[in-house]
Parts: C-alpha cells; structure tokens; sequence
C-alpha cells in the first residue's frame, strides 16, 4: 500500500494478527446497564475498524462480535433510576424489569437503541447475550471447569491482584431462587453429574441451583472463559481493565492456565473526553449517548473521529463549533489517501458540497423547510437539488443547534418586523433604504451586495458596522448574523426590499 503516509493504526493491528495465522475473532463487549454513550462505542468502532482492516488483507472469514453483558448484576441504584430499583441491586439486568416499561427487561432497554445505532453506523457485528449463552449451556464446560478448579483459580487471581480471595469464594454466583441476587451468594458445593451447585444467601436462603443458567462466572473467570468459548482472537478494552492487576492481566493467565488458550490480542484505549468536564459516564451524567449524536451528524463522522486517533490517546470531543469544523474537515478528504475516511466511511455517506457551517443558516432561514431551504440554496449560488439530502442535513441541523450550537449562532428570521428595529438610528435607516433601491436589480450575487453595504455607509458617512447592525436588526431582531452579502442574496428579494422599505418609512 503506497500511500506515502505512516500506515494506519487499525492496518499494523491487522498485519499483526494475521501474522499469528489464527482465523480472526474481534470481540467487543459492553454491558448495557445504562444509556450507551459514545466513549462506550469507542471500543465498537476501534473493533470494526480492525475488522475491516483485516477483511481488506484477505482475511474472508474474520469475525466481529459483541458479547451484551446482559447478565451482570445491577452494581447500584443509577441517576436515571427510581429509588424502587434499590431491591434489584445485584440481580441480573436480565431479571429486572425495564425501567420505562417499554422492553422486554432491563438490559433490552438499553441494548436496542445501541444496537439500532450500530446499524445505522452500518457496523455488521454478530450479538451475542450473555444471558441467553448461559442459559443454552455454552458456558457448562467453563464453569464446571472453574468449580473443579477453584483453589488454582484464587491462588491465580491474589497472585495477580496482591489481595486474599475470601476462604467462601466461588468462581461461580448462583442466582438466589428467593431473593434473586448473584452477588450475595455462596457457594456450599456441587454436582457434576446433575450439574447443580447448592448455595447459601445473605437474605437467609438455601438451596441449589442447575449449573446451565442457574448462576453466572464472576467477571475476571467470565471474561477468559468467554475467550475460550467464542475463539477471541483480539479484543479492545477500556484502559480500566489494563492497568497491573487488572482482570486483563488475571484473564491471560486464567485463559493459559485453566482454559489452555491463547489470550486475545489486547487493544487497550484511551477515555472520550467531553470538553470541560472530563470523561463520558452515564452514571454520573456526563454523556452524550450514541444516538443522541447520531441525531446531530452522519454516522461516517462519528466513525472517523474515533478512527483518525490512535487508541492509546484520548479524544476531547467539544460538540459545539469544533464539532462542525470536523464535519467539513471529512468532506475535504480523498478517501484514496486518507485511511480513516476510508475506513470510516458507510454506503449510505452523502457527498454534499456545502459546508455544514453553511448548512447551519440555510436551514435557519428556510425555517427547517426543505422546500424552502431549497430556493435559499439556489439564491446562494450552490449546485445542490436533492431533497431528500436536505432533509436529512436540515434534521442533523435542527438536532445540533437544539443541543450544542453557542447562542451566537441560533436565530430565527422575523416574519414581522421585529420591535428591535425601533433602535435602528435614522442615518442608517437611510442607508437600508438605499440598499433596497439596490436590491432592486437584477443579477446580483453576494459579493456585489457586500461591497455595496460598504459603498453605502461611505456615502452617508456611517460606520459600516452600524450598516451591518441595521440589516440583521430588520431581519433577525438581533445585531449579527450570517454574512450580510450571501444572507441578502439568499432571501427571498421581495421580503427584504419590502423590510427595509417599512423601517425607513
Ligand atoms: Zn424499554
Ligand atoms: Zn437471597
């Protein structure tokens, strides 16, 4: 491949991979406990981009898959959760009933818009639930395994951690029949012939439970033991599960040492950064989720600014203007010489040639009227007939000034003329006059209006910024907006002429 540039992070990966002459297995994993947020489609994006990378090396039978953690324990009684949720505290997400009462069960409800979001990133990703694996048996083996050899196990972890695993602990958590919990169990013993384990519970419980979906591995057990079952090739991970002692480190030996398998190639990164208040976390409320940003730009971009960083760095993603800068930033690259746009890029990508920052006023003035924002888009000058592109800029538009756009940029064009014109002073609406006599003629484009506007407050000796302040105050009610001369020329030419005829008269 010449491209004459450093090769792509996702490509070295790939070579590396295909170098071990394993058939290919990338793996993803996020537990749906809550609202998915982009820092947690990091870890999909880095995977597909893998995937591709691979896929592009001939490698046809490679596989990208996403484990839903759906059978974890709730860990606690989250923001966005009633105080009523303190009694599933423990339990399966599986078990507990959705919070909106919308899903078939708590973790659907937060798996769906994910998954729908994946879908319309076109990542084609295999989903597996980890309830379901371990109710049709696909973990029996590791975990009669894990129960068989539970002493090797905790000397292996306390190894690993520089901790002490209690004299009680099990590999394996049986679900209470009472009380419903896996994390306040113990268990007393159990029978591989009848594939059940009996279990004691802090609320008082004792009985047993059938191995094949009565219970579930605790996390640093489930994690290899997963490795081995699905044949994970590579798999990236928040940095959390990299750091010394972590249940990466416990997992490569677990996966040698209990499960004799090679442990995935690890692909640790880095935290998204929201600017100005640090790492994205659901639980604490700083997060944009994945669909809410899929609301405000076309998933290609959302793809690319994960994929154009290396996953050893963090990205600080500021939504407002850098936002947008981004967007055109994409827009100018040659997918030829650019892998991360290639990589990023999705079939449905609309090629549009307006910038986005452009895309912002057209749909303000047209009021979010495609229609509308169609003529605004011929009187401007650009080449761009498509309605149903518009519509979805228009949408991705409306979505991104609702949420994240700075004030200076929102405004709405006055149907009436607005009370705010009141403060125009009398020299310049003379000039607003004049300028409508301009108007009047045919031909113009936004260059001959601007030097006009200045051509104008020269000969009445106003300052032009005055001029300026005058033209939106008509229009808009406020002292700035778009650049005067495309904003002239791209309204309807009656509308204005007949505006600054009424403030002057
Ligand atoms: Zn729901
Ligand atoms: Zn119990």
């Amino acid at each position: 491949m010449e491209r004459g540039e450093k090769v792509h992070w996702a490509d070295v990966i790939a070579e590396e991979l295909i170098a071990t002459g394993r058939k290919q297995v990338v793996a993803t994993g996020i537990s749906p406990s809550g609202p998915i947020h982009i820092g947690n489609l990091r870890e999909v994006i880095t995977a597909d981009a893998i995937y591709r990378a691979l896929r592009d090396r001939g490698a046809e039978d490679a596989r990208l898959i996403y484990v839903a953690d759906t059978f974890d324990p709730l860990r606690r009684v989250y923001p966005f959760l009633p105080d009523s949720y303190a009694e599933y505290v423990g339990s399966p997400i599986s078990t507990i009933p959705d919070p909106e009462g919308c899903c078939k069960n708590y973790a659907e409800h937060f798996l769906q818009p994910f998954l729908e979001s994946l879908d319309e990133l076109e990542i084609e990703i295999e989903v597996y639930r980890a309830d379901l694996m371990y109710a049709k048996g696909d973990y029996d083996e590791a975990i009669l395994k894990a129960l068989r050899m539970r002493d090797r196990i905790a000397s292996i972890i306390d190894e690993v951690t520089g901790k002490v695993t209690s004299h009680d602990w099990s590999p394996f958590n049986p679900i209470c029949k009472r009380c419903g919990r896996l994390t306040t169990t113990t268990v007393t013993d159990f029978d591989p012939q009848q594939m059940r384990a009996g279990y004691i519970c802090q609320c008082g419980e004792e009985g047993e439970v059938p191995i094949r979906g009565g219970g579930k591995l605790t996390w640093r057990v489930d994690w290899p033991a997963r490795w081995e079952i699905l044949g994970v090739t590579a798999e990236p991970f928040g940095k959390d599960h990299a750091s010394a002692g972590s249940s990466y480190d416990s997992g490569i030996r677990l996966s040698k040492e209990i499960y004799n398998y090679e442990p995935p190639y690890p692909i640790p990164f880095e935290h998204v950064l929201l600017k100005g208040k640090g790492s994205m976390s659901s639980s604490k409320g700083v997060a944009i989720t994945v669909s809410e940003m899929l609301s405000c730009i076309p998933p290609e971009i959302l793809k690319y600014i994960m994929i154009r960083v290396k996953p050893e760095k963090h990205i600080e993603l500021d939504p407002a203007l850098p936002l947008l800068n981004l967007i055109d930033e994409y827009e100018r690259l040659d997918p030829a010489s650019d892998r991360s746009k290639e990589l990023s890029a999705t079939e449905k990508s609309l090629r549009i040639d307006i910038p986005f920052r452009h895309i912002i006023n057209i749909v303000q003035i047209a009021g979010f009227d495609a229609e509308k924002a169609l003529e605004v888009i011929k009187r401007g000058g650009y080449k761009l007939d498509d309605l149903e592109i518009i519509d979805r800029y228009s949408a991705y538009a409306r979505s991104w000034l609702e949420r994240f756009a700075p004030q200076s940029l929102r405004f709405e064009l006055q149907e009436d003329v607005p009370p705010e014109a009141s403060e125009i002073p009398q020299n310049v609406r003379e000039g607003l006059n004049e300028l409508a006599d301009f108007l009047t003629q045919a031909d113009l484009d936004a260059e001959m209006v601007h030097q006009e506007i200045y051509a104008i407050a020269t000969r009445l000796g106003i300052k032009p910024k005055e001029l300026f302040a005058g033209i939106y105050l008509a229009l808009l009610g406020r002292r700035s907006g778009p650049r005067a001369g495309w904003f002239l020329v791209s309204l309807d030419r009656e509308f204005v002429i007949e505006r600054f005829r009424a403030i002057t008269t």
